[in-house]
């Protein structure tokens, strides 16, 4: 049996992350694998901004909007709770022992906005405490820095754990050049996770970065 491993997707916003995640799991639900993917509750986001649309759009905007369309046959949840969380884990795992693969592909997009409570679990979940029986891959994505270039610190810790990590660039919306900072250009200026697209965030290089003030 393989290894359970991590592998993490980071960079900016606009950098291709959630495509990279998206596509893991296509590749994992092509392979007959047990997929599940989540996406905090906080991190939900539609094209307004603030509330909540059903999770299965989010992805499927996400990936619109790069101008590629893929059908996602994989559930997507959105978890508020870890006890909801660890729920999940516990039920895609049970599918995983009883399926020909025996691999459970895991999916965690954003997962800035993951509470720090959620690192044991990811650690319970590569030392094999969910299902021993299993392989379980997971896949995460999430941004590396907030508007004002400070890591986020969940970022940090799964970047750490992880077996591989990809780090992504965009192009920056004001000169072309390659992007690794999130321009904060609209919405609040000091709510460090504020959920928002194109309307309140701009990738941005290090010449046109301006710190919010
Ligand atoms: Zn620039």
């Amino acid at each position: 049996m393989s290894q359970n491993s991590l592998i993490v997707f980071t960079g900016p916003m606009f950098s291709g992350k959630t495509l990279a995640l998206v596509n893991a799991g296509l590749r994992a639900s092509y392979a007959q694998q047990e997929v599940q993917a989540f996406i905090p509750v906080a991190g939900l986001r539609n094209k307004k901004g603030r509330s909540g649309p059903p999770p299965k759009i989010i992805f499927t905007r996400i990936k619109t909007q790069n101008g590629e369309e893929a059908y996602i046959d994989f559930p997507v949840t959105a978890v508020s709770s870890l006890e909801e969380l660890e729920d999940q884990i516990r039920h895609t795992s049970a599918r995983a022992i009883l399926s020909r693969t025996k691999v459970a592909t895991f999916l965690f997009d954003e997962v800035q906005f993951l509470q720090q409570e959620a690192i044991p679990i990811i650690e319970r979940m590569l030392d094999g405490e969910y299902a021993r029986s299993i392989t379980t891959r997971i896949f995460a994505s999430g941004l590396d820095m907030d508007a004002w270039k400070k890591p986020f610190s969940v970022t940090l810790e799964m970047i750490a754990r992880a077996n591989e990590v990809y780090k992504f660039s965009a192009v920056c919306f004001s000169c072309g050049a390659d992007a690794i900072f999130t321009q904060k250009i609209a919405g609040s200026a000091n709510q460090r996770v504020e959920a928002g697209d194109s309307d309140i965030y701009e990738a941005r290089c290090r010449q046109c970065h301006i710190i919010p003030e």
